[in-house]
């Protein structure tokens, strides 16, 4: 069978300083472990033939199908604060892009597929756990609804990595409606390349801001929609407890996707200060502060447009300023609302903030499990006499009666039925995230005995999210103090 990509490139359209020419690397003997048959499907292509020694192949780097445009793209990036003029995909290739069912252009890139000219001093691959890792979460915040790159495959590579340790080397296909980063402008406007700066800007309108085409300032009107839904994706961040660990510029998509999942993890008990990733040691990228990072990300991408904004730099920075002013409004709002919805709230009043911000002040102050309160708190609004299991989530159960007083006497005010209340908030408050502890197993059975079996299982629970699955309840516990894991590792 020969099915083909129905590849319809653009990025390998702009001029030569965009990207580098280079194909994958071939591996010593590659073996498909994943595929993602349903997003297979929606992107047009025949998931049996993926799953032929010829899919497998390309899937792996050892074969380029017809159509792509192999290439490395080039950007830059603020790293922890410092800016690298210089990044690149160091080992990442895009193969090339398709038209998906719902008419959305994505890009195929094998991440882990051989060393680039953007390597620096990388080897070009990928840890099987570190694709595994973004395998699971990618996938999980896609059936959470949070905007995301996702996974197409992840293939062995039958080599090994050098890391701490040697480890079973791996290649991820990913999927993106883009690999456009805020890096990405970074690269051309610390040239001096205004030019650059414009054709991106052109290219990133076209295919994600459409609408700012013709506006009446379509640049400004690019940066005001990229600031609108990186303020909305990381309040969905937020609201499902996810701690992105790297929000580097050049981890900061422009179309508004969750990128480059490294040390990202989901927090057990609550905690705004938590920080997993092992590099963050000043916490940087806190839960908490995640939304201060993105306004800072946000500005750099502004600087960048400086020149498109305005002729005058006077007129352009204070035109920047008032946008960049927006962020902070727009999060808020989503936020709240966000939370509103956790609590069961279908008016708003004045109070509310307050309300769930003693719930949360609550939760922290009681090491209460994040996602399992919200959970359960679905069932106490059907009455007191359900309160038990969120309440034993607190180490204080009375912190808990407290605040629920307050929370009756509100949602009592509202004229909807308990039921209603409950389901709505059930379809807000999963019961299934990407636990650390969970995904730890997945690894440790995948690289110690090639076991895949707990891969599909966690795939399979984190797929519905939202719906009990008693079978599988075991995977909506927070881990046993012997089970945390407290720190995760980029693994590059
Ligand atoms: P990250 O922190 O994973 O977002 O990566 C930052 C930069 O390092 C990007 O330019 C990556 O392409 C590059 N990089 C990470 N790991 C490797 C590797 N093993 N080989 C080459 N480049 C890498
Ligand atoms: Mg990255």
């Amino acid at each position: 069978m020969t099915v083909h990509f129905p590849f319809q490139n653009t990025y390998a359209a702009l001029p030569d300083g965009f990207f580098a020419r280079v194909a994958p690397t071939p591996v010593a003997s590659p073996r498909l472990i994943k595929l993602n048959r349903p997003l297979a499907q929606h992107l047009g292509l025949d998931p049996d033939w993926l799953d032929s020694p010829e899919g497998t192949e390309i899937l792996a780097g050892q074969r380029i199908p017809d159509g792509a445009e192999p290439i490395a793209m080039a950007y830059a990036g603020h790293q922890f604060g410092h800016f690298v003029p210089q990044l690149g995909d160091g080992r990442a290739i895009l193969l090339g892009e398709v038209i998906d069912a719902d008419g959305v252009r994505r890009d195929i890139q094998l991440k882990g597929s051989g060393p680039t000219p953007f390597s620096r001093r990388g080897d070009g691959r990928a840890a099987l756990g570190p694709v595994l890792r973004e395998y699971i979460v990618s996938e999980a915040m896609a059936a959470l609804g949070i905007p995301t790159t996702r996974s197409l495959a992840a293939v062995v590579t039958g080599e090994n990595v050098m890391r701490e340790t040697a480890l079973p080397g791996a290649v991820l296909t990913r999927v993106a409606s883009s690999h456009i980063r805020v890096g990405t402008f970074q690269y051309f406007a610390a040239r001096g390349d205004t030019e650059g700066v414009r054709r991106l800007a052109d290219h990133v309108i076209a295919r994600h801001y459409p609408q700012a085409a013709s506006a009446m300032r379509p640049y400004h009107a690019l940066l005001e929609g990229v600031i609108a839904r990186q303020a909305e994706l990381v309040a969905r961040w937020l609201l499902v407890g996810f701690i992105h660990g790297v929000m580097n510029t050049d981890n900061t998509s422009i179309s508004g996707e969750t990128i480059d999942y490294g040390p990202c993890a989901f927090m057990d008990a609550y905690d705004p200060a938590m920080v997993f990733s092992s590099i963050d040691e000043q916490g940087r990228y806190a839960y908490a502060n995640q939304p201060r990072i993105a306004l800072w990300n946000l500005t750099r991408l502004a600087e960048c447009l400086l020149p498109l904004l305005a002729d005058a730099q006077d007129k352009a920075i204070e035109q920047a300023q008032a946008i960049l002013g927006e962020f902070a409004e727009k999060f808020t709002a989503a936020y709240q609302a966000g939370l509103r919805d956790k609590i069961g709230l279908f008016t708003t009043r004045d109070g509310d903030e307050a309300l769930v911000q003693d719930l949360l002040d609550a939760m922290a102050k009681n090491q209460a499990d994040f996602t399992l309160t919200f959970r359960h708190l679905g069932e106490a609004a059907l009455g007191a006499d359900n309160d038990h299991e969120v309440q034993q989530l607190f180490a204080d159960p009375a912190a808990y009666d407290e605040w629920a007083v307050r929370w009756r006497a509100r949602i009592g005010d509202e004229p909807q039925a308990a039921t209603a209340r409950r389901t709505a908030m059930r379809a807000v408050n999963p019961a299934f995230i990407p636990r650390n502890h969970r995904i730890e197993e997945v690894i440790q059975a995948a690289v110690t005995r090639d076991d895949f079996a707990p891969l599909e299982k966690l795939l399979t629970v984190l797929s519905r999210p939202y719906e009990d699955q008693p079978a599988l309840s075991e995977y909506a516990e927070a881990p046993e103090p012997h089970q945390r894991v407290l720190q995760t590792f980029c693994g590059t």
